[in-house]
């Protein structure tokens, strides 16, 4: 059963050993994807999300770097290819190559220029999480109460969501054919661009409140909105958006099973997905890297999921929702 996956960090993993003056690549190294890894997961697409932390002074110049680490790996194999069309992933599908998608996870790394969404567009950005854990000039976070700095973990945030040049974003990544992505966007913004969005949004990290009420999770008007919009929310390995408890052995396939079970129910098969968060968040999780994907697969056949329902789960849906916006 191949895999879509709908984000992860293993960039800035690398971009961060780059930094220290060592040298990692995407072909074999200790993180929890690489592309030995991918293929003993059976990865049909795997995202890779451009990230960098806010004090980054020149995010765009890190976003490109990033790029070159990906276009210089995949020159290596034969079995890897970036995707810049939705013909592109049928054609990998068809000629069993895995296919790698370019994703950012902060729209601050456009540094507020048309011209860099442009450039990025050009070497394959296909998605963009508008943005993380700071406001940014496009949208707000999650958090809606902040205690001396510091978000109070509690109250969500529904009053701030898209700025006007957020707004003008949307519009334009949805004429040229870039996904949005509302993982980390403020419940008052999933709301602004569910009204602006003309295409299927996707949530790649988020899980359901109904299993675990954390602020990064979708609620159950959110995920109906989401639905409705025919977008897609891919569940996350994190532990702590699987279950408040952190403890190794409770974070389980199981725990991601009960989100799965949730979503189910309260909106049925089409809208869900996978989206690791791996190299992003701590590895302390039962499914910890991309070749564990079998056992998740496994594990929802022996739930009673229909191979028809895990299809539309593993990769059906997030294909529905990147032919509705690539090019
Ligand atoms: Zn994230």
């Amino acid at each position: 059963m191949k895999v879509i996956d709908l984000h992860c960090d293993t960039l800035w993993k690398i971009d961060k050993e780059f930094l220290d003056g060592k040298n990692a690549d995407l072909l074999k190294n200790d993180f929890a994807i690489d592309f030995e890894k991918m293929a003993v997961g059976n990865i049909g697409l795997q995202c890779f999300a451009l990230f960098t932390i806010p004090q980054d002074q020149k995010p765009f110049e890190t976003a490109n770097r990033m790029i070159d680490y990906l276009e210089r790996d995949v020159q290596r194999v034969d079995n890897v290819k970036i995707i810049k069309s939705y013909s592109d992933i049928e054609k990998n599908f068809d000629d069993g190559v895995m296919s790698a998608m370019v994703t950012m996870e902060d729209g601050f790394m456009l540094e507020g220029s048309f011209d860099n969404l442009d450039t990025l567009y050009n070497r394959g950005l296909r998605m963009i999480c508008l943005n993380h854990n700071v406001k940014n000039g496009i949208g707000n976070p999650n958090y809606g109460k902040y205690v001396d700095g510091r978000p109070d973990w509690v109250t969500r945030n529904v009053k701030t969501g898209l700025t006007e040049f957020g707004f003008e974003l949307v519009k334009r990544m949805n004429q040229k054919g870039i996904i949005v992505d509302l993982s980390h966007m403020s419940d008052a913004g999933f709301y602004d661009v569910i009204k602006t969005s003309t295409k299927p949004i996707v949530a790649s990290h988020s899980n359901a409140c109904g299993i675990n009420n954390g602020l990064r999770n979708l609620t159950d008007d959110m995920m109906k909105k989401l639905a409705d919009n025919g977008g897609v929310m891919g569940i996350c390995f994190a532990s702590g958006f699987l279950d408040k408890d952190k403890e190794v052995g409770k974070n389980t396939i199981e725990c991601a099973i009960k989100h799965v079970d949730y979503v189910k129910n309260l909106i049925g098969v089409d809208y869900l997905a996978f989206g690791s968060d791996f190299d992003g968040v701590p590895n302390d999780i039962e499914i910890n890297s991309c070749d564990k994907f079998p056992k998740l697969i496994e594990a929802l056949s022996l739930h009673g999921y229909k191979d028809s329902e895990i299809e539309k789960i593993c990769y059906k849906n997030a294909l529905r929702v990147f032919k509705a916006n690539l090019k």
